[in-house]
């Protein structure tokens, strides 16, 4: 017989850790006890060594789906006593209230099982839910994690929910949403005239998408637009009301088989397709033709899985696949209040699937794609947080308030860092307002006062002025951080490196030290500091924020910088002249050395584009058309003042004479990007030998590439390098905020007051 005590941290609180434990006890005969604890729980167990090996082993293996382990200490002690059966004890008060939430998770396959059952109390109820599954971050108010602190608050537990939550026995022992028919929240229509209707309301919401009409859906972190997306009418519609000209929309498959039919789907992607997360995941298209309404050119579509008893309803109804997009007004955060909802998404729904269940933050779909066997972030939001990203550093409270577009914030707690969900870019007040409240609640949730707050170097962005303010206001000292310095931080730490390493940063734009925009950067440091040892040359901005959209402006601006003036057979539009003009006497022209900016200029050059709709889709269009080919273009490195310089001028020539002679876009495309790879480990082999550095870090937006990101990993590794890549946080600019901690706590910022 042997005592030992295990001391376990993770998240093992609120997802019927201790009910698993207390089954498994008896399993091996194992006597003692178990409390839950600030940082999870602890145990003292008596029993055979041989069960008690096992026992762990099997608490490991068989643990609850949404508990995560994140530490398991064993220490053997003395036999001072002998237990004579096992116990649930009081939890000892910490000094500090501290515990990790379980992000939301996708209704499990018990409660699916109880939803179709004729003969279950919840048949067709479409909040059931257990302590395996539900809401969880998106009804949390507070902690404590128990139902008074969520907005389930004012729905009272019948006798049979409260016997069910009671009984360590039952699957739903304290499941804090747990409610059925009697007590708990109900769903209900609204049609176009304003009716609500009670009486199936599911049918009446697909009886409308049936017919081609849009419906707003209330989901777990928001509202969505749903439409059926095999009607291109509808489809087109949708994206009229919603005037949303040209982003692919998220779609939703019945199940795998579905979404098989149209998409390739690889184990890897099934397994994060499947995941309690139900996170979309990009796909590529089986035929590049279908769904085009839905993804215009994109070669892949976004596609999840249902994840609420109301989507596996729905889908009950004969319907194979959804559009299913946050309803928002454009550039609006994702709508989630049922009296907003009704008002600012009139114009664009034609009736409402609705309920009463509040939900208390926002929250959107993520969305993920599969490389190299792992998961490659684009967004991580609902699934994924308020889990907290682990480092193997104990860095303190730090508050990181990211970038501007696609804004995030982090706050760190030890070697937790917990990135907050999905904000959007940072474009209006609802968005700001939104990231202040949220920067708010993760504070008190995780009882996080930071004592240092890191923000970006730019000055215009709105979370540099919060942080300069809220530094201000609560005596906070400050750490300005420069963008692409993050961006390189934050991949070092998503792989926990803490070494000199190389970091190849590209993506749209970023404050540089030297007040110029950058983006196609080539850094070598560490959290402590960097230095700048490759670019790319600078591209004039003619109009600057404008050129960012029409980018034909930048297309004459690339050609103007190689041949003194814009070529007759380029002259796309009427306004070349004044643009040569600006260009001539630099009027109103930044210059960018950003590799985004170059994408745009090149997409407008062969003429596959020369306006857009978002930022980036210059990059999505080249990369959608592209072929493989081994052929580049010759290029050419300046080494001025030890920074070596990707001068595309060369490049720009090539492309020019390519399309005159007729060449296909696809494959001016693909060497274009040829060129970017081989330019690329040109730059940092020559770094390498310079530095001895043998660590390379790819970060930033245009990493989102997946012809460029798979060939420039692949050969920086033949060449001896080796390459890390993010698997735990976004490598736009949404991660960012995981860098701007690392450097914050390192002093590594531009500048600190
Ligand atoms: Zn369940
Ligand atoms: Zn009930
Ligand atoms: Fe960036």
């Amino acid at each position: 017989m042997k005592t030992i005590r295990l001391d376990i941290n993770g998240i093992v609180q609120g997802v019927g850790f201790r009910p698993f434990i207390h089954k498994l006890v008896n399993d091996y005969d194992i006597k003692g006890w178990i409390k839950n604890t600030s940082s999870g729980v602890l145990m003292e167990i008596q029993g055979q060594d041989k069960s008690l090996i096992n026992f762990i082993q099997d608490l490991k293996l068989k643990s609850p789906k949404l508990s995560v382990i994140e530490n398991l200490k064993v220490k053997e002690i003395e036999n001072t006593k002998i237990y004579q059966d096992f116990k649930i004890i009081k939890s000892s008060s910490d000094k500090e209230k501290f515990t990790l939430i379980s992000p939301d998770a996708c209704v499990c396959d018990d409660c699916l099982r109880e939803l179709f059952d004729k003969n279950d109390r919840r048949y067709k109820y479409p909040f059931i839910n257990c302590t395996n599954c539900g809401p969880r971050f998106t009804i949390i108010k507070d902690i404590p994690y128990d139902r008074d602190k969520t907005t389930m608050k004012e729905f009272k537990m019948c006798k049979k929910c409260t016997e069910e939550y009671g009984n360590i026995n039952n699957r739903r022992y304290h499941a804090q949403p747990n409610c059925c028919f009697d007590c708990g929240p109900g769903i209900y229509f609204i049609d176009k005239e304003g009716n609500r209707i009670d009486k199936e309301p599911i049918k009446e919401a697909v009886n409308y998408i049936k017919e081609g009409k849009i419906v707003a859906i209330k989901g777990i972190g928001g509202f969505h637009l749903s439409c059926n997306a095999l009607n291109g009418e509808a489809v087109n519609n949708l994206r009229k009301r919603k005037h949303r000209d040209e982003k692919p929309f998220a779609l939703m498959g019945k199940n795998i088989e579905i979404i098989k039919k149209w998409c390739f789907i690889n184990e890897y992607e099934e397994k994060i397709l499947t995941s309690y997360r139900r996170p979309i995941v990009l796909l590529r298209k089986k035929d590049d033709k279908s769904f085009g309404y839905v993804s215009m050119d994109n070669r892949y579509l976004g596609f999840m899985l249902p994840y609420t008893p109301v989507h596996y309803l729905i889908f009950e109804e004969d319907i194979d696949v959804l559009v299913m997009t946050s309803a928002n007004l454009s550039d609006f955060p994702i709508e989630y209040k049922n009296e907003e909802a009704l008002e600012r998404l009139s114009s664009i729904a034609d009736g409402f699937l609705i309920n009463n269940r509040e939900i208390y933050v926002r929250c959107d779909d993520s969305v993920i794609r599969e490389f190299n066997g792992r998961e490659y972030p684009l967004r991580r939001s609902r699934g994924y947080v308020p889990y907290p990203i682990k480092i193997n550093k104990n860095i303190g409270k730090i508050l990181a308030c990211g970038a501007e577009q696609k804004s995030s914030f982090a706050l760190s707690r030890n070697n937790y860092i917990f990135l907050s969900q999905h904000i959007g870019d940072m474009k209006n007040i609802e968005t700001f307002d939104f990231y202040m409240h949220q920067i708010k609640h993760f504070q008190n949730l995780f009882n996080i006062k930071p004592d240092k707050i890191a923000c970006d170097f730019h000055p215009d962005y709105m979370s540099t002025e919060y942080a300069i303010k809220k530094s201000k206001e609560e005596g906070i000292p400050l750490c300005f951080v420069q963008h692409h310095h993050a961006h390189m931080a934050s991949c070092m730490a998503d792989n926990n490196l803490n070494k000199d390493v190389i970091g190849v940063i590209w993506d749209g734009t970023g404050y540089g030290i030297d007040n110029s925009i950058w983006g196609g950067e080539f850094l070598v440091g560490n959290y402590s500091g960097f230095k700048r040892l490759g670019t790319i040359r600078p591209i004039p901005l003619p109009g600057g924020d404008k050129a960012v959209k029409d980018i034909y402006r930048i297309g004459y601006a690339v050609l103007y910088e190689t041949f003194k003036e814009i070529p007759e057979d380029f002259r796309f539009y009427e306004d070349y002249l004044a643009i040569e003009k600006m260009l001539c006497k630099k009027i109103n022209t930044p210059y960018v050395s950003s590799i985004g900016r170059l994408f745009d200029a090149i997409a407008s050059i062969i003429n596959i584009r020369q306006k857009v709709t978002y930022e980036g889709q210059g990059a999505v269009m080249l990369e959608n058309i592209s072929e493989k080919t081994q052929e580049y273009y010759k290029f050419k490195i300046n080494d001025l003042n030890d920074i070596f310089e990707f001068d595309w001028t060369y490049v720009v020539e090539q492309i020019v004479d390519d399309v005159r002679k007729n060449a296909l876009p696809s494959i001016i495309s693909s060497k274009f990007m040829n060129t970017l790879i081989h330019s690329c480990t040109d730059i940092v082999e020559r770094i390498g030998k310079l530095t001895m550095i043998k660590d390379v870090v790819l970060s930033g937006g245009v990493f989102q590439n997946m012809y460029l990101l798979p060939e420039i990993k692949g050969q920086l590794k033949k060449i001896g390098f080796n390459v890390y890549c993010h698997s735990r946080v976004s490598t736009n600019d949404e991660g960012i905020a995981l860098g701007q901690c690392l450097i914050a706590y390192h002093g590594g910022g531009v500048k600190c007051v």
